[in-house]
């Protein structure tokens, strides 16, 4: 496997370095890649299912679905009830999801905890089941990857910065790379509950920082100054997920100030949907 490049971006008279991990693949990239590094080096004959569930725009299910269809792996994903709008839709990624042969099965919104805890107990050697957004131990792996990538390309950054939605990537990373300050800030819930979800893969270490944002975003909603720092960043030649992103830039374009390696997360494939949303709500 090739290590991905890194890249320059200027962005309100500082300098960045950005680590290229969106360009592995349209659907396979980021950090979603990454936390799939050991089964994708699984040999195909290992397992005939992968099962996950969760979300139905997200970017895990989208990159699971892209790894079963290379692997010739049955692919099926649970979630709550979807709207006939969300079905009838030809763009997104759950779309996108479906043309890769992704397997959908809703559950019955009473039904569904109920039914996700049981999954844990299918014992089938055959089988793989993976934790709503990839928060698994097996992830640990893909990420000393890219810790590796990232020593061996030294650019002369002492601070690293991901977004964090489970917390999975900022963790193993700032785990596996005890020299780097690692900054992450939670997309999804606030501090606390970042932290929680953490500690319940790993004791967080002392060069893990969490930037608390501004104020308090609710994931997959729109804000007015996550489309804003978005185009910036486009504008400044490399384009950012619209979820998770923004609320990273604008807390260390805030709260730090030395030199930071941004690990891009990828995501890039969901923003379509997300930009349609924006312009129906803000360009009236
Ligand atoms: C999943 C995702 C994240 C969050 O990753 P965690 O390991 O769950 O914290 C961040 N950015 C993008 C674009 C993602 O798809």
């Amino acid at each position: 496997m090739q290590a991905s490049p890194l890249s320059k971006l200027s962005l309100e008279g500082r300098e960045f370095f950005i680590k290229r991990d969106d360009l592995f693949d349209p659907f396979l990239s980021g950090n979603k890649y990454r936390k799939l590094h050991t089964l994708l080096h699984t040999p195909q004959n290992k397992y005939k299912k992968i099962i996950s569930y969760g979300g139905t725009q997200s970017n895990a299910m989208l990159a699971i679905a892209a790894m079963c269809k290379q692997k010739g792996w049955v692919f099926e994903y649970y979630t709550k009830p979807v709207s006939s709008v969300q079905k009838e839709q030809t763009f997104g990624n759950f779309y996108q999801a479906l043309l890769l042969g992704m397997e959908h099965i809703e559950l019955d919104a009473s039904l569904y905890k109920e039914y996700i805890a049981s999954l844990a107990l299918l014992n089938d050697a055959h089988t793989y089941i993976i934790d709503q957004g990839g928060a698994d131990a097996s992830a640990r792996e893909g990420l000393e990857v890219l810790a590796q990538e990232i020593q061996a390309q030294d650019c002369g950054m002492k601070s690293l910065a991901t977004p964090s939605g489970t917390g999975t990537t900022a963790l193993f990373l700032a785990l596996s790379l005890p020299e780097y300050t690692v900054y992450t800030t939670p997309c999804v819930g606030d501090v606390d509950y970042l932290k929680e979800q953490m500690s319940a893969l790993a004791k967080i270490p002392s060069n893990l920082i969490i930037l608390a944002p501004k104020k308090k975003y609710h994931f997959a909603k729109l804000y007015p100054e996550f489309l804003e720092i978005y185009q910036k960043t486009k504008k400044a030649g490399i384009e950012f997920d619209l979820l998770y992103a923004p609320a990273m830039w604008l807390a260390l374009l805030e709260k730090t100030q030395e030199k930071i390696l941004y690990i891009h997360s990828g995501g890039v494939s969901g923003n379509e949907s997300m930009l349609k949303r924006y312009s129906q709500k803000f360009s009236r």
